[in-house]
């Protein structure tokens, strides 16, 4: 089978969610090991994510869309990760076609038997990549990763093992081999969010201020994910929060 993987975000305005785990990279983790096991079993897998930075959010959307249907796959895989409120979790994979809600079901019910609630297959007509790809498609959302408990459930190997069998009905070592394969992991894209006023960057590279005034917000940077937010909003309210990359988020106030 052909497959196109489409790790989810990683460029320009095209930003995943942050939570007690980072979606971009997190679906970057678990994601190359799906490339691997896919490519194990003999499929030929194209990773359609863009490469470039500092794309706008149609053209990042567009590039993955292009892809796909230029390498005309059997089918197209989104990988994401959920969030909400910090309250919702569990498992959903969303689809159009019929053909993509048996997918849908298949790595559902394979990833809820991980411990992961199981939210179903949602049908989603209005989802740019689902809707442009030319064959059945889906974008499965792992789980929620502002969910402190969907987050500790985390198991790179065993979700990436759990997509796996659920697209192809077959189940592979991950684990095997620890020599380095030729996977394509796409980068991650560390430029400062556009909508932000930078007042300063650091000549290394390393550390910036962003400012957010819609927000009532000041972030302090080390990079793209380890930060401290400072923010006075009439609607969101007060807070000063600490974000790293490994532990997530904590209110300080
Ligand atoms: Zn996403």
């Amino acid at each position: 089978m052909k497959i196109a993987i489409d790790f989810g975000h990683g460029t320009g305005e095209d930003r995943g969610a942050n939570g007690y785990k980072n979606e971009e990279l997190t679906v970057r983790e678990y994601g190359s090991l799906v490339v691997k096991g896919l490519k194990k079993l003999g499929h030929l897998v194209y990773n359609v994510t863009p490469m470039q930075n500092g794309m706008s959010l149609i053209q990042s959307l567009a590039y993955r869309v292009s892809m796909a249907n230029y390498y005309k796959v059997d089918l197209f895989v989104s990988l994401h990760l959920n969030a909400f409120n910090g309250k919702a979790y569990g498992c959903e994979v969303e689809y159009i076609s019929d053909k993509g809600k048996e997918y849908a079901n298949k790595i559902c019910d394979e990833i809820s038997k991980l411990g992961y609630k199981n939210r179903g297959s949602k049908y989603r007509p209005n989802l740019y990549v689902l809707k442009n790809t030319n064959m059945p498609a889906i974008l499965i959302e792992s789980f929620f990763c502002d969910n402190k408990r969907d987050c500790e459930k985390y198991n790179k190997y065993k979700l990436a093992d759990a997509i796996i069998k659920g697209v192809t009905g077959e189940s592979v070592d991950l684990q095997e081999d620890n020599t380095k394969q030729n996977i394509d992991i796409p980068s991650i894209n560390h430029s400062i969010e556009n909508n932000s006023y930078v007042v300063w960057q650091s000549s290394n590279g390393l550390g910036y201020l962003e400012s957010i005034p819609q927000k009532g917000r000041v972030i302090i940077h080390l990079d793209k994910y380890n930060y401290i937010s400072l923010q006075d909003h009439e609607k969101e309210g007060n807070h000063i929060r600490l974000y790293t990359r490994t532990k997530g988020w904590k209110d300080l106030i």
